[in-house]
C-alpha cells in the first residue's frame, strides 16, 4: 500500500528562490505530504511565522537547521542570504559556502525518518544530484523560471560564435523571431559558466523538473521545453505559486519582514481610487546607483499618479537618504506618493484592487505575480532571466511596455552604467501602459490571464492536477 510521500527540500538561500520554494513547501503539505525543509537559522528565522502558521493548521513541515559555513570560505559573519552579501564579487564565494552543506546534509539523510520518497533541490545546489545518488533517492529540481527563458538560454548557447563576432550594440534573434541586443543578454565570467554547465548536467540528470509556471501560459514553449527535458512526464508547472497564500497575512508575510505596517499599507491604497496606482518595485536584490534611484523618483514626481515606490534596504545609500530629505521627497508627494524604504508586502500590494500598473525589474517571481494579480507591467530588467521575461510580458503576452533600458546591468556594474532611465522615461512608459491607446486590450488580456492563472490552481486545474500527479508519483510503495 502505497504511504505518505515525504520531501525534503533544498531551497537556495536568496529570497527569490526561497520565497517560492516555502509556497511550494506549504502547498505539498497541504496536499497531504510530509515536508522537511533544510536550511540554516537566518533563513528559518526569515520564514518561522508563516511556517508555524501552516503547522498550527495542520501541515506536516519539519524545518531542519544547519550552521551556515560561510566563516568556512572567508564569508563575513551572518551573510546566509546571497543578496545580503557585501558585493558580486563574493558571490563565487557563497556557492562554494553551499557546497559544505553537503556532510550534514549527508549525516540528516542517515537518521531522516520516514525516509524521504524525494529530493526537491533548488537549481544552484548541484551537489544534491551525488546526495540523492548516494541515497537512492529520486532528485526533482526546482526552478522559479519559465519555459521562454530555458529555450531563449539554449538558443543562446548554440549561437555562441555568431554573438562572439558582433558589436555589443548588434541584435541576436532567439527562439526564432525575438531580437536582444548582445548588450542586454546575460553575461558570465567563467566561474560561472562552469556553475552554470555543472547545474545544468545535473538538473538534465535529475529524475524531474517543476516549474513555477502554469501551461496555459506559454503553451507552445511549455511543449517546447518538454520536448528538451525528454519527457513530458518528468516536467510539473505547478504555479503560480504566490496564489497559495490565501489569508492576508499570508499574502504580507512573504520573506522578510515588511518594513512597514501592513494595515497602514492597505489603509493608503483604500482611499486611492480603483485601478489607480503604480506600485514600483526592483525585487529583493537588484541595485541602481543613487542617481538613477534620484532620477526614477523624479519621474514618478512628475507623473500625475499616485505611486507606491519601494526601495530595497541595501539600496538606501547615505547620499540617497540624503536627497530624500533635503528634497522633501515625501512632503513633495504627500498624499500621492507611498515611499516605502526596505521591504515591501509585495504580494498584497498586488492584489489590492487600487494597483494600476507594475514596474518591475522582471524577476520571474515579480512577472509572474503581476500576472496572477492581473496588473499591466512596466519593464524594467537589470539582469540575467529578466530580459527574456521582458519580451515575454511585453511581445508575447502583451501586457506591458518596456521603460527602455538598452543594455544589461549585472550585479556590480551599477557604478560603470550609472543613470541609463531618464525621468521623462519613466514618466512616458507608465503613462503608455496607464492611459496609451492600448490599454483597454491589455487590461483585458491581464484580466484572462489572471483569470486562467486562478482556474490553473483551483481543483481540476492544470497546476492542481500537476501538483496531485507529483505527489502521487513519490509515494512510498
Ligand atoms: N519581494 C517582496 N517584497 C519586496 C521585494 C521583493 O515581497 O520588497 C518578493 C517578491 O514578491 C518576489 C521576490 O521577493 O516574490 C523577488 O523575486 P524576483 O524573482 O521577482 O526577483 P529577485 O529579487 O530574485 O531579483
Amino acid at each position: 500500500m502505497a504511504s505518505t510521500p515525504h520531501f525534503l527540500l533544498f531551497p537556495f538561500m536568496e529570497q527569490g528562490h526561497m520565497i517560492p520554494m516555502i509556497d511550494l513547501a506549504k502547498l505539498l503539505a497541504l496536499h497531504g505530504a510530509i515536508i522537511t525543509i533544510f536550511t540554516t537559522p537566518i533563513n528559518a528565522a526569515r520564514y518561522h511565522s508563516v511556517l508555524s502558521r501552516a503547522i498550527h493548521s495542520g501541515s506536516q513541515i519539519h524545518v531542519v537547521q544547519v550552521p551556515f559555513p560561510g566563516n568556512k570560505v572567508g564569508l563575513p559573519e551572518g551573510c546566509e542570504s546571497a543578496e545580503l552579501l557585501p558585493s558580486f564579487r563574493s558571490m563565487f564565494t557563497f556557492f562554494r559556502a553551499t557546497y559544505l552543506l553537503y556532510d550534514p546534509a549527508d549525516e540528516l539523510l542517515q537518521q531522516l525518518r520516514p525516509r524521504p520518497t524525494a529530493i526537491i533541490s533548488d537549481c544552484c545546489h548541484p551537489w544534491t544530484l551525488r546526495l540523492a545518488h548516494k541515497h537512492n533517492i529520486p532528485r526533482l529540481v526546482f526552478y522559479s523560471l519559465n519555459c521562454f527563458f530555458f529555450l531563449c538560454q539554449q538558443d543562446l548557447g548554440m549561437k555562441e560564435t555568431l554573438i562572439r563576432s558582433i558589436s555589443d550594440y548588434e541584435f541576436v534573434t532567439l527562439v526564432e523571431e525575438f531580437k536582444f541586443r548582445k548588450a542586454q543578454l546575460p553575461k558570465f565570467n567563467d566561474d560561472f559558466v562552469a556553475f552554470m554547465k555543472e547545474s545544468n548536467e545535473a538538473d538534465m540528470m535529475s529524475d524531474g523538473v517543476i516549474l513555477n509556471v502554469f501551461e496555459e501560459l506559454e503553451p507552445k514553449y511549455n511543449a517546447e521545453y518538454k520536448k528538451i527535458f525528454g519527457s513530458p512526464d518528468r516536467v510539473w508547472c505547478v504555479g503560480p505559486l504566490s496564489l497559495c497564500n490565501e489569508s492576508k497575512l499570508d499574502r504580507a508575510e512573504r520573506g522578510d519582514k515588511a518594513s512597514i505596517d501592513e494595515h497602514e499599507c492597505t489603509k493608503w491604497l483604500d482611499e486611492q481610487e480603483p485601478c489607480s496606482v503604480v506600485y514600483v518595485s526592483l525585487g529583493s536584490a537588484c541595485n541602481l546607483v543613487t542617481a538613477q534611484h534620484i532620477e526614477l523618483g523624479l519621474g514618478l514626481e512628475a507623473l500625475n499618479k499616485p505611486f507606491i515606490w519601494v526601495i530595497r534596504k541595501g539600496n538606501l545609500t547615505e547620499e540617497l537618504l540624503k536627497w530624500l530629505e533635503e528634497y522633501d521627497f515625501e512632503e513633495k508627494i504627500k498624499g500621492r506618493g507611498f515611499l516605502i524604504r526596505g521591504w515591501a508586502p509585495q504580494v498584497l500590494i498586488l492584489s489590492h484592487s487600487s494597483i494600476g500598473s507594475f514596474l518591475t525589474h522582471c524577476g520571474w517571481n515579480s512577472s509572474i505575480e503581476g500576472i496572477a494579480a492581473g496588473v499591466p507591467m512596466i519593464t524594467w530588467p537589470l539582469f540575467g532571466d529578466q530580459i527574456y521575461n521582458q519580451t515575454l510580458i511585453v511581445e508575447i503576452l502583451k501586457i506591458g511596455a518596456s521603460v527602455g533600458v538598452e543594455m544589461g546591468m549585472p550585479w556590480g556594474e551599477e557604478e560603470e552604467k550609472g543613470v541609463v532611465v531618464k525621468r521623462e522615461k519613466v514618466k512616458e512608459a507608465i503613462e503608455m501602459v496607464m492611459e496609451g491607446e492600448n490599454r483597454a486590450e491589455m487590461k483585458q488580456r491581464c484580466k484572462e490571464l489572471a483569470e486562467m492563472a486562478k482556474r490553473a490552481v483551483e481543483e481540476g486545474g492544470s497546476s492542481h492536477r500537476n501538483l496531485r500527479l507529483l505527489i502521487q508519483k513519490h509515494q512510498q510503495l
